[in-house]
């Protein structure tokens, strides 16, 4: 699953410059624009890493920060981006819960260097194999591109991630309410028939292609891979 980056600056400039950096390296990524917002943003996300500007209006970077330790629990690596750039304010930041720091301005090898180092340190960022592939279907996880018969089938991000699921674990049987947590991270799956529609695009989309079958209806359990 492709890892989330949450982004709190309120500069709109270094906010978005940030986020095609990660974007680019193939993150999702969150964009809040200022602590309050981005702690609202907390209640229905659980970003895996978190840039996070110090000097933003209202609610400051520092608070945000203890407020994500000690009242929110997380453990999210949280880089701290600042134009300071005193010995002290970096000794005093990692006590406070910070886990690296990066001073403005910044180069975009930087920013992905210290993302990708904070998120391996945190264990989340498993080495992911180049390649998957299953008869004439294969998907690219860091292009994030599947091929069927050679020819590119334009999926979305989320029917994208399904497949992604299904061809990491083939033999794995996926109920429609794991899918819908491990895609769409942490909604009350409820009645909703999202994961029904998401499956059947891809099959259409696939089948365009290649009559063949490549995702198997376990009955009264949900999807897996059609080996
Ligand atoms: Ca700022």
């Amino acid at each position: 699953m492709e890892e989330t980056v949450l982004i709190v600056e309120d500069e709109a400039d270094i906010n978005r410059l940030l986020a095609r950096i990660l974007e680019g390296e193939g993150y999702r990524v969150l964009q809040a624009f200022s602590g309050t917002e981005a702690r609202l943003l907390m209640e229905r996300e659980t970003p895996d890493l978190i840039l996070l500007d110090l000097m933003l209006p209202g609610m400051s970077g520092e608070e945000f920060l203890r407020g994500l330790r000690e009242e929110l629990g997380s453990e999210a690596p949280v880089i701290v981006i600042s134009a300071r750039n005193s010995l002290d304010d970096k000794v005093s930041l990692l006590k406070g819960g910070a886990d690296d720091y990066m001073t403005k301005p910044f180069e975009p090898e930087e920013v992905a260097a210290r993302v990708q180092a904070g998120l391996r340190r945190s264990g989340k960022r498993v080495k992911e194999k180049k390649e998957l592939s299953c008869r004439k279907l294969k998907l690219f996880p860091e292009l994030r591109t599947v091929t069927l018969d050679g020819e590119e089938v334009a999926l979305t991000a989320h029917e994208f991630d399904i497949l992604y699921l299904f061809m990491r674990n083939p033999e794995k049987v996926y109920s429609r309410e794991l899918l819908y947590e491990q895609v769409w991270q942490g909604g009350y799956y409820g009645e909703n028939n999202t994961v029904n529609v998401h499956v059947s695009n891809i099959r259409r989309k696939l089948k365009a292609i290649d009559p063949e079958e490549y995702i198997q209806t376990v009955y009264g359990i949900g999807f897996k891979l059609k080996i």
